[in-house]
């Protein structure tokens, strides 16, 4: 099967020309006729398989020209790096057409993106709050979208995001198109999705939450965070194997002083990036990593999600993270469409027990690294009250304040809006529930 064979226009058959893409990845395949039926669609892949481009091509497929300033598709993702990411993928794909696709995110200025709004735009991808922030001023008027995608709706939800989506949501006109794509499922999402998705249809590529076959899990043991960072500094030395290396940490003042210690000996090579970067700093970096001007990406889980990057071939976490999806989603930044990759993990004893959650989780069993014969092992105890307590990034996604007036406004829109409470029924339900990997 290609392109040509999903009664594409002409346009967008160019467009994909253009990416370098002629087969339709199987999410692609399965999600197009679904999405091009109209009906509310709940997609689910590993990391890495095109769900972007799953839910685009058949959005955009059925746009047509149309002169409204108000945007009738919008997409809504969890960090501003994946704003930029899947507006520059839309791009692409809609070169050869006239759709007007914008993004707008916090931490930059409002005004600017208010005035290019209101310009006009057909397609438009946001983060929750900023898109919240807009539609408070009255730039954005949502009672034009006809489709709504939600993508990574899980992390917008483990971040706190629900009152956000749930304003959105209630916002938005009833009749409209609902999609939701992620690479895994929690809990709340069944909620959001019986209270605001009407009889949705489920894809599902792959046994929910498997890790993709092509990534190698390994795991290092050490008896302490100092040690841990010995063994990092040594593993990175090796510049033909480690040639572009995302490494997670378990918060932003960890990733900070890694950056630091390691600044001597790869000073030049490498990035650091999290919530308290400036815009700038968070965009430039990641952009030096993609183009491979620096080969090591130091992080915390603001980019753990759903970037894109070409060919990484190691990710490695300082620690395990204490949602097991969360090492779902680190790890399938690397193996990506056709490419291998190694995720090596590097635990502390402490950490046995996550471990354990985290290959229940995946499925798999983690391959046990004896520890290099020159590899020294520290006693040094200075990392110890940094990791107290193992804070994740996740102020990354504080949602914006909803203040007195906003809240009483949004009531009164709920309470006027015939929003489809039925949600599908308790057989669908308990199908889905099936379905559902998280323990
Ligand atoms: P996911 O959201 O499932 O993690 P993405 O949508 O980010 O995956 O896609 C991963 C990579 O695959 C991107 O670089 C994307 O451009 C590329 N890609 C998407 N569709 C295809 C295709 N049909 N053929 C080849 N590469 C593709
Ligand atoms: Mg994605």
């Amino acid at each position: 099967m290609t392109f040509q064979d999903l009664n594409l226009t002409t346009p967008l058959v160019n467009g994909l020309t253009d990416m370098g893409f002629d087969t339709p990845t199987p999410i692609q395949q399965k999600a197009f006729p679904i999405i091009m039926s109209g009906k509310d669609t709940v997609g689910i892949a590993q990391t890495g398989t095109g769900k972007t481009l799953a839910y685009l091509l058949p959005v955009i497929r059925q746009l047509r020209f149309s002169e409204q300033r108000q945007p009738r598709v919008l997409v809504l993702v969890p960090t501003r790096e994946l704003v930029i990411q899947v507006m520059e993928e839309a791009k692409k794909l809609a070169k050869y057409t006239s759709l007007r696709i914008d993004g707008v995110y916090g931490g930059v200025n409002i005004n600017t993106q208010s005035a290019r709004i209101y310009q006009g735009v057909d397609v438009l991808v946001a983060t929750p709050g900023r898109l919240f922030d807009l539609a408070m001023r009255g730039t954005l008027r949502l009672k034009s979208v006809q489709k709504l995608v939600i993508d990574e709706v899980d992390e917008m939800l483990n971040l706190g995001f629900r009152p956000q989506l749930v304003s959105i949501l209630e916002l938005l006109p009833p009749k409209r198109q609902n999609l939701m794509f992620s690479a895994s499922l929690a809990d709340d999402v069944e909620a959001i999705i019986r209270d605001f998705f009407t009889d949705p249809q489920w894809i599902d590529v792959h046994f929910r939450g498997m890790p993709v076959d092509l990534i190698t899990h390994h795991v290092y043991q050490v008896p302490n965070f100092a040690t841990r960072f010995n063994l990092l500094s040594l593993l990175l030395e090796d510049d033909d194997v480690f040639e572009k290396v995302m490494i997670f940490t378990p918060s932003r003042k960890i990733a900070d002083k890694i950056f630091n210690k390691l600044t001597p000996r790869y000073g030049g090579q490498m990035g650091v990036i999290h919530s308290n970067k400036s815009q700038n700093q968070r965009f430039n970096t990641l952009h030096d990593f993609k183009t491979g001007d620096i080969r090591i990406l130091i992080s915390t889980d603001l980019v753990a999600r759903g970037v894109d990057i070409f060919e990484v071939s190691h990710v490695i976490n300082l620690g395990l993270p204490e949602i097991p999806s969360a090492y779902l989603h680190r790890t399938g930044r690397t193996g990506r469409v056709d490419k291998r990759g190694l995720a090596i993990s590097i635990i502390s004893d402490q950490e046995l027990e996550l471990k354990n959650a985290v290959e229940k989780y995946i499925n798999l069993q983690m391959e046990e690294m004896p520890l290099p014969d020159d590899l020294v092992i520290s006693k040094a105890t200075d990392w110890d009250d940094d990791l107290k307590p193992l804070a994740g990034d996740k102020s990354y996604l504080k949602p914006p304040k909803i203040n007195q007036g906003q809240s009483a406004f949004h009531q009164k829109i709920a309470k006027n809006q015939k929003v489809n409470l039925g949600g599908p029924g308790k057989k669908k339900r308990l199908a889905a529930k099936k379905r559902k990997t998280k323990k």
